[in-house]
């Protein structure tokens, strides 16, 4: 969820809407400073192990009680591929090796991101438990029929791991 930005960050007065930089911003009328609204980038990890991939139930909204794959968002200046190890730890307590690049996207409705980095990963250590914005996990079989998705992104990642 975006929150509007109604002071400037570096002289505290209100920003007004301007055209600047090819469409409208919030932009300070007194010292010149320009908010830009920055992409939130999420990172999504499909963990594969002995042939099943893991799916967590959401234990917070959106989409509470429905399930998807390990995700969060990038913290500023961390390096996705570790944001995305970094998450799979707070989630489920395993340790997790990036494999590959499943897919990049645009992050639409719900889920609060702009863009949604996919990776594969493989187990290195740890035991699956939910924790932190899990509240149960489950390891997928291919031949498994979905359960009741959070996001039309999981959705998209799990048909790729299928057909591949
Ligand atoms: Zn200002």
């Amino acid at each position: 969820m975006r929150y509007p930005a109604n002071y400037c960050q570096v002289c505290g007065h209100p920003l007004e809407d301007r055209f600047a930089h090819g469409k409208m911003r919030r932009v300070c009328p007194s010292c010149g400073f320009i908010h830009f609204e920055d992409p939130k980038v999420a990172v999504v990890a499909l963990i594969e192990h002995e042939g099943r991939v893991l799916l967590v139930r959401r234990r917070f909204d959106p989409e509470k009680g429905k399930w998807a794959l390990p995700a969060g968002f990038v913290d500023d200046g961390e390096d996705p591929t570790l944001a995305v190890v970094r998450e799979v730890r707070e989630e489920t307590g395993l340790e997790v090796a990036v494999t590959g690049l499943l897919d990049v996207s645009a992050g639409t409705g719900r889920s609060g991101a702009s863009i949604i980095i996919t990776y594969t990963a493989t187990v290195t250590g740890g035991s699956a438990r939910p924790q932190d914005d899990a509240d149960d996990i489950l390891w997928l079989d291919p031949t498994d029929p979905l359960p009741d998705l959070a996001f039309d992104s999981t959705r998209q990642a799990l048909r790729r791991w299928q057909v591949r």
